[in-house]
């Protein structure tokens, strides 16, 4: 289906393939193309626009990708795998929070299982990664007792913007209370992550 809309969508367009860049086509996607170009139009058009110009563009190429991938011809690629440790922004786990009705959204995420791909999101299963802070959100320091882990700050920074600091008889309890918080929480997703939203 997602082919034949592709393809009227693409007739409107004609002109664009003037205006963006060509790349050559690999010897298994001309062969993908030429074994499947006798039932999907989409595909003898991409066929034909190789074979006139020696180029498609890097849009035109990933609809290639997606249909070798689909079909089982190639491994997807993606730029996480499985065991990958990630942050993503403040903003963006505020944001995931809210969409999934949970009380916290780690920024620190460990990667399950990658789902899908495109050039801005990718598609991932995740567990939040409970052993927090390793480096003050502020200064990047790192951090090596248990209060400065749990609240992800320094002392030095955190009197600096006169955070009251819980006492060292509490962290082990809050470090304790995160680590239940993941895992009650367990595997999240598959969701989708802006690119833009990873940190690290
Ligand atoms: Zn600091």
């Amino acid at each position: 289906m997602d082919t034949v809309k592709q393809s009227s969508f693409n007739k409107g367009k004609k002109m664009s393939y003037y205006s963006t860049p060509k790349e050559p086509l690999m010897k298994n996607q001309v062969e993908f193309l030429e074994a499947n170009m006798g039932e999907n139009s989409f595909y003898k058009s991409l066929y034909d626009q190789w074979t006139k110009n020696r180029g498609l563009s890097k849009k035109q190429i990933a609809c290639i990708v997606r249909g070798m991938t689909k079909a089982g011809l190639i491994q997807p690629i993606y730029s996480l795998k499985q065991g990958d440790n990630i942050t993503i922004s403040a903003s963006m786990a505020r944001k995931k929070a809210e969409e999934l009705k949970l009380d916290a959204f780690f920024r620190n995420l460990e990667v399950v299982k990658v789902e899908g791909e495109t050039a801005k999101a990718i598609q991932v299963v995740v567990k939040f990664k409970s052993d927090i802070a390793t480096s003050c959100h502020i200064c990047g320091r790192g951090l090596d007792c248990d209060i400065s882990r749990a609240t992800g700050i320094g002392p030095v920074c955190a009197n600096k913007l006169g955070f009251v600091r819980p006492t060292l008889k509490d962290a082990p309890k809050m470090l304790e209370a995160i680590d239940n918080y993941a895992e009650r929480v367990g595997e999240i997703g598959p969701i989708w992550l802006p690119k833009y939203s990873l940190r690290s």
